[in-house]
This record gives C-alpha cells, sequence and structure tokens, in this order.
C-alpha cells in the first residue's frame, strides 16, 4: 500500500463514531471506512470464506479474530486507493483491542492519530434505544454484550495511543455540532503533520 494518513475513530457502540466519522471525512477529503459496515457487506458476499463465522460473531456481540479484521481492513483500503486514488483514511470502530492494533501497525501502519469519543454508559444505551430499529445488533441483550466487550478491550488501546502522544480525548456526549466543533479543533495539529509511510 502506498504512503497514507489513517485516523482512527474509537468509543464505545452509540459514542457517534459513524456520525462523526461522516462529517469529518467530508471536510478532509478522507475516506470513511467503517469496520461494522465492512463486516457488514461481507457477510452479505456469498462467496466469502468469512460470512458464517462474522454472523455468529455480529449476533453474539464478538469482534471476531484480529487477521480476518485486519485482512478485511487491508481490502477496504486497497480497493478506495485503486478506484480513487484516495490515499487517507478515517478508520471508525477499530481497533477494538491492544493486538488488533499491533498487528496492524505491523502489517499496515501506524495511525497519524486516535479520536476517542468518550461517553456514559446511560447515553449509549439511549442512543442505541433510539437507533434500534436499523440495526439488528442494536437489541438490548447485544448491546450489553458489546458494552463490556468494549470497556474490558479499549484501556489497553487508549493506553497505547497515549503513550505514543496520538491519542485525542473529546466528550461525545454533547451536540453533534460541539463534538464536531471539538474534534477539528485538536485534529488541526495531527494532520497538518501529514503522513506515514505504509508498506
Ligand atoms: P456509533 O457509530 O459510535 O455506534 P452513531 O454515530 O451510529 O454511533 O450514533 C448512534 C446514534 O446516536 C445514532 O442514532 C445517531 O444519530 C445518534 N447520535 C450520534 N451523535 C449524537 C450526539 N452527539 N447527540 C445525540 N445523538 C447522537
Amino acid at each position: 500500500m502506498p504512503s497514507s494518513s489513517i485516523v482512527f475513530v474509537l468509543g464505545g457502540p452509540g459514542s457517534g463514531k459513524g456520525t462523526q466519522s461522516r462529517l469529518i471525512s467530508a471536510s478532509h477529503g478522507m475516506t470513511h471506512l467503517s469496520i461494522g459496515d465492512i463486516f457488514r457487506e461481507e457477510v452479505k458476499d456469498q462467496t466469502s470464506k468469512y460470512a458464517k463465522i462474522l454472523t455468529e460473531n455480529m449476533k453474539a456481540g464478538r469482534v471476531g479474530v484480529k487477521e480476518m479484521t485486519i485482512e478485511l481492513l487491508r481490502k477496504a483500503m486497497t480497493a478506495v486507493t485503486k478506484t480513487s486514488g484516495c490515499t487517507k483514511f478515517l478508520v471508525d470502530g477499530f481497533p477494538r483491542s491492544l493486538d488488533r492494533a499491533l498487528l496492524f501497525e505491523k502489517s499496515i501502519g501506524q495511525p497519524v492519530c486516535v479520536l476517542y469519543l468518550e461517553c456514559e454508559d446511560r447515553t449509549l444505551r439511549e442512543r442505541l434505544g433510539k437507533r434500534r430499529e436499523g440495526r439488528s445488533d442494536d437489541n438490548a441483550e447485544t448491546v450489553e454484550k458489546r458494552l463490556n466487550e468494549f470497556e474490558r478491550d479499549i484501556s489497553p488501546v487508549l493506553q497505547h495511543y497515549k503513550s505514543m502522544g496520538v491519542l485525542i480525548d473529546v466528550d461525545g456526549s454533547r451536540s453533534r455540532e460541539e463534538v464536531r466543533e471539538e474534534i477539528e479543533s485538536k485534529l488541526q495539529r495531527f494532520i497538518a503533520t501529514g503522513s506515514r509511510r505504509h508498506s
């Protein structure tokens, strides 16, 4: 993969990753890749060797094996670069565990920065309750599993990026516009520093 800029967007389910990623990617000429959307698309592909295991994982609220996640991300990034020439990516919902973060760095490269949308569980439950109609994995039982799994695995990931000096904490509980403004102001310094080389 040629030199590219990658921003990760992390936060609990319902913290606004998708919402903010759409806004931010549009204003920075970046391609928004949602790991959840990549999985959901893969499930629809009849020829995919991952479709069955992904369906089971999503029903159970599990994240799945790391190699598969990285392979699907790489495939998506390569396809975008091939068709549009875009090498700037905003990846939403990845990495949710330290082993995934480290494998991504080894096989693809380092993120320019990592946005973390902080939000209380109470707010996340409320938002997902409202989104429920549109997504099969937003039922109450799966939401609790996703919240528990997220909280269990995310601290070492945040610690890792903090020690690299690339973590951007954002208060995700405020209005969409306030969150967007906070992200834009904090992102400037990282985006301006340019891209990192990826293998
Ligand atoms: P995620 O991608 O982190 O799961 P979404 O962006 O899909 O979260 O947002 C979850 C739900 O909450 C959506 O219905 C979205 O419209 C709503 N939402 C997102 N950001 C905010 C916000 N700042 N305030 C209130 N509701 C929000």
